[in-house]
């Protein structure tokens, strides 16, 4: 049986660092990392584990990339540039192929974004995967999501409700052109690009993991503000708006998860500065909570769906 240290050796060890900040990679106690004067080092966690994220039956090189998408999604969401990641991986079992692919996902996303894998822990267990990743973002223009102000305007990356399209697939929704929605729930693409240049555009941002109105409504409650979002604006796909004509389920863009877009909030004077492919969905506004305006009628919306109709 391959050792741990071989392991590492054999499917994380990078031959030469990507990534200038990176002083020390794996190998010794700790790793090296250098943050530039002025500055500040934005670090995120998260954990995928078995039958609670992922399917048992999940593709390793598919979930090699989502687990590190995840992570660097959270740095893309604060305007930070990815410098370097740590992987906890907790394994029933040392399956050399499962590893390969895994491994192979991971770092092949990593090198399109030019991070480390500077170090990590190897253990035994049910399967749980865990990434701290690590960027840099200029001091105090980091993208929070506790300074969106009344008046300004809600954008949003990229299409809705793709990825939530896929999970529906997956779970038995019969759709023709099945390929690309699958494809944003297995290998979502973190908007690093769009999150940097949002810094000094932006006056608050998240990425969406949990859906848009769980999100989004993270935005208001911290910024103490509340917010209008108009239906027909929404960037839904062909197919999304197809299964909404097939199934009435309207409800599914806005609560579903794992898009991984950036929603974000520009001051009016900004609106002309903000990247290509972005979408105005919405005013953030001084009445509390989240409206939704469809057909001319305004909808109180609530973190998990439609609240009532009015
Ligand atoms: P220690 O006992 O000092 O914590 P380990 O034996 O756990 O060190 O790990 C040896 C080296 O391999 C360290 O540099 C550690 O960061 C790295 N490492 C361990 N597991 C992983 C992993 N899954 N991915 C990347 N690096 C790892
Ligand atoms: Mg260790």
């Amino acid at each position: 049986m391959i050792s741990e240290f071989s392991l590492i050796d054999k499917f994380f060890k990078q031959k030469k660092h990507l990534n200038e900040h990176t002083n020390l990679g794996i190998g010794d106690d700790c790793a090296l990392l250098s943050i530039p004067t002025g500055y500040e080092l934005a670090i995120t966690t998260d954990t995928m584990v078995e039958n609670v994220h992922f399917f048992a039956d999940a593709d390793p090189a598919q979930l090699g990339h989502k687990l590190l998408a995840v992570n660097l999604s959270d740095l893309a969401a604060m305007g930070a540039k990815p410098i370097a990641v740590t992987l906890a991986l907790t394994l029933p079992h040392i399956d050399e192929n499962w590893l390969r692919q895994f491994s192979s996902g991971f770092l092949e996303l990593a090198r399109q974004f030019s991070v480390d894998l500077i170090g990590g822990d190897t253990t035994q267990g049910a399967l749980t995967l865990t990434v701290q990743a690590m960027g840099i973002v200029p001091k105090r223009q980091a993208l929070k999501r506790s300074t969106a102000q009344i008046g300004d305007v809600i954008f949003m990356t990229g299409n809705l409700g793709d990825a939530g399209l896929g999970l529906k697939i997956k779970q038995g929704y019969r759709y023709e052109a099945a390929q690309a929605a699958l494809e944003r729930f297995h290998t979502p693409m973190p908007q690093i690009g769009k999150g940097l240049a949002l810094r000094g555009v932006a006056s608050a941002c998240i990425d969406i993991s949990d859906g848009l109105l769980s999100d989004l409504g993270h935005i208001l409650k911290q910024s103490e503000v509340g917010a209008c979002i108009e239906w027909e604006k929404l960037p839904l796909s062909s197919s999304v708006k197809a299964y909404i004509a097939q199934t009435g389920d309207t409800l599914m863009p806005l609560i579903s998860g794992d898009d991984y877009e950036l929603c974000f909030t520009v001051p009016s004077q900004f609106v002309h500065c903000i990247p290509a492919n972005c979408t105005q969905i919405g005013t953030i506004e001084a009445q509390l909570g989240l409206r939704l305006l469809k057909a001319g009628h305004i909808e109180t919306l609530t973190a998990t769906g439609y609240e009532h109709f009015s």
